[in-house]
């Protein structure tokens, strides 16, 4: 038994797998299950356990990713975005680094405990967080050529996984993390594996279209392999995905920097968009979530109001209450926190937007509205009370604690 941010887990007795699935949407899967492109998955579902969870709000990648290997919210693991206004230096930067973790991970606790570990990551941009300080193998299929003993704890992965490294705008870099868990299965039998994919096919394909589907079948066929390698299997995902468009096909968003500019005058608050990162050409940097930072002698309060006004706006909160109601660090959220609605993004300005990138309809991410997510543990879970609240952090509870 070991205990990692207040929470005690069991080491396991079978390998384990956590997978997290960018941007999966419930509907994905039951689209795919209905439409028969996901035979595991269905049999996963009829003699294991499907639920539905609530990821963190922002509902972005590296927020939840860190929330489900720490099993803790960002008030505690620090990483709230994956991209941050910098009050000691004044400037904009990714969140990328390890520095901003503020919390251990479980994968690190379990490799220490003597368990053998292993990660797969889609994009790099997660790999250093996710591997903080933790022995064992660790590495991303944008770079999986490049891996070293040193840094990543394997070598020879392209030559393991027998596929080329793929593009990182394409479905072949979650493919090559499924590949590559069911190799390092096969091969090494880690105790713990954690595979985490990115979400380019749910950035462009709704639920039930071939797109979505293809994709999900592929998954399924890994999945199914894990599952017969004798893995206990907890499938989630980091957030959901949603068409953010008007009728008119184009995307629906606040211009929150340009709303601010006009009031108080231009660029005396600083709008921070947290789902920035250097992989923007699917989603043009446009997301349902927000923070503001004030100019000195601006309070929230003269502004929430109006705020809260605007067309499409879900919810806006000042710094504690939005560090309450989502479970956010406070040092790190600005004087506000804005979240639009289920069709609506928050850009900064206009002109700062390049849509041309846009060869869909946007489909995005950020807000409550994309909170649900599954959570899918290929064992019954005897002694579970369904009808709680569920979080994707979790996965690994579900997986050590109650499923082996
Ligand atoms: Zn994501
Ligand atoms: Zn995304």
């Amino acid at each position: 038994m070991l205990t990692v941010n207040q929470r005690s887990y069991r080491a396991p007795t079978q390998p384990t797998v956590v997978v997290c699935v960018d941007g999966c949407e419930p509907d994905y899967l039951g689209q795919a299950v209905a439409g028969g492109h996901m035979p595991w998955l269905k049999r996963a579902l009829a003699e294991g356990t499907g639920l539905v969870a609530d990821c963190v709000v922002p509902s972005f990648t590296n927020p939840n990713n860190l929330s489900i290997v720490t099993g803790a919210p960002p008030s505690v693991h620090g990483i709230c975005g994956n991209y941050l206004y910098d009050t000691a230096s004044g400037t904009e930067v990714m969140m990328n680094d390890p520095k901003w973790l503020r919390a251990p991970s479980l994968l690190a606790a379990l490799a220490d405990a003597g368990c053998s570990v292993a990660v797969v990551t889609a994009k790099d941009k997660l790999r250093a967080l996710l591997g903080h300080g933790m022995k064992g193998i660790c590495f991303s299929s944008e770079k999986a050529d490049q891996c070293t003993e040193a840094v990543n704890g394997i070598t020879g992965v392209v030559a393991l996984v027998g596929k080329p490294v793929p593009s990182v705008y394409s479905a072949d870099l979650s493919e090559f993390v499924f590949a590559a868990g069911v190799k390092l299965m096969q091969t090494r039998r880690p105790d713990v594996m954690y595979l985490s994919t990115t979400d380019y096919i749910q950035h462009k394909h709704a639920p039930g279209t071939a797109g979505a589907n293809a994709f999900y079948a592929m998954m399924d066929g890994y999945l199914g392999e894990l599952d017969r390698l004798g893995c206990v299997i907890a499938l989630t995902a980091d957030h959901g995905m949603n068409a953010k468009v008007g009728m008119d096909g184009r995307p629906d968003v606040i211009y929150l920097q340009d709303w601010f500019d006009a009031r108080l005058g231009p660029a005396a608050a600083r709008v921070i968009l947290p789902i920035t990162d250097p992989y923007v050409v699917h989603h043009g940097a446009l997301g349902s979530f927000a923070t503001v930072y004030l100019p000195a002698g601006v309070s929230a309060a003269s502004v929430i109001g109006d705020l809260r006004a605007l067309r499409g706006m879900e919810a806006v909160l000042d710094r504690a209450g939005a560090a309450e109601r989502f479970e956010l660090p406070a040092d790190r959220i600005g004087d506000i926190v804005c979240v639009s609605e289920r069709f609506t993004v928050i850009g900064t300005s206009a002109s700062r937007h390049d849509l041309s990138g846009l060869d869909a309809p946007l489909r995005s991410h950020g807000g409550i509205s994309e909170q649900k997510v599954p959570l899918v543990v290929n064992r019954p879970l005897p002694g579970i009370d369904r009808n709680r609240r569920f979080r994707n952090f979790d996965a690994f509870d579900l997986a050590l604690n109650h499923a082996q």
